[in-house]
């Protein structure tokens, strides 16, 4: 319910954040307008990961987490482990309760998925949602979006030309922080290159990378031209033939 409430509430900062990046948001234009340099200077990646964690608390909080003992956190586990999480960021993995059909990770190595995107495909699809997430945090991708939101967000301005910190927000202006942040869109080619991470990701551990694509149709059926993982993404049919030169290309 409260996950509900969160959407509505910040429904406009999503549709904003939205046209913010269709229109091709300019960071610069926007710290003349809003925030100044002294805030940019704050936001270094170990800021912008620190942002993370503590909205990444915020939301954990506010949903209802399906743990390890439940079927959910026992199939999560199993999923978790063909996925590729090497590299310097320490993933985390947790489930939502939720009927939407979405996953989101934060550039701390948040990773969430929500139990209705679980219900709605096979472990290996899922696998390949998870690991397209994390090519996002990888690829730095999900750093960006998150310095964004803070740079756009009134409360961090606010904060900031005081002269205080990230430490300073209050934990329900991190939770919208973190609702903006997932709410809002990657890029297209964003997106494409995550799919191909994913790609290159699951055939190194073995894994079908086929199920990058499957996930995409599967979604596609169940959710139609509505919200959640799909609404952010280029269309059906680009992520589907970047997906096949990708994997024509393994080697
Ligand atoms: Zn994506």
């Amino acid at each position: 319910m409260q996950l509900r409430k969160m959407f509505f509430v910040l429904a406009l900062p999503c549709v904003l954040a939205a046209c913010a990046t269709e229109g091709g948001f300019n960071t610069e234009q926007a710290l003349t307008v809003g925030a100044g340099l002294a805030q940019a200077a704050l936001l270094d990646k170990g800021s912008v990961q620190q942002a993370a964690s503590e909205a990444a608390q915020e939301m954990d909080a506010q949903n209802e987490i399906l743990g390890p003992n439940t079927e959910y956190g026992r199939r999560l586990d199993k999923i978790v482990a063909g996925l590729d999480t090497s590299g310097d960021i320490d993933f985390n993995f947790k489930v939502y309760k939720s009927d939407e059909l979405n996953a989101f990770a934060m550039p701390d190595g948040t990773v969430r998925v929500f139990s209705g995107l679980m219900d709605a495909m096979p472990d290996d699809q899922v696998r390949a949602v998870l690991q397209h997430e994390i090519g996002h945090v990888r690829l730095n991708h999900s750093y960006d979006q998150m310095r964004k939101q803070l740079l756009t967000s009134s409360a961090f301005n606010a904060v900031a030309s005081v002269g205080g910190t990230i430490g300073d927000l209050t934990s329900s202006q991190l939770g919208q922080i973190a609702y903006a942040f997932i709410n809002s869109r990657f890029s297209q080619s964003d997106e494409l290159e995550s799919d191909a991470f994913a790609v290159k990701a699951l055939h190194r551990m073995g894994e079908d990378p086929a199920a990058m694509k499957r996930a995409i149709q599967t979604l596609q059926q169940k959710a139609g031209a509505g919200g959640g993982f799909l609404s952010s993404h280029p269309s059906n049919e680009a992520r589907s033939k970047n997906i096949e030169t990708t994997i024509k290309k393994l080697k």
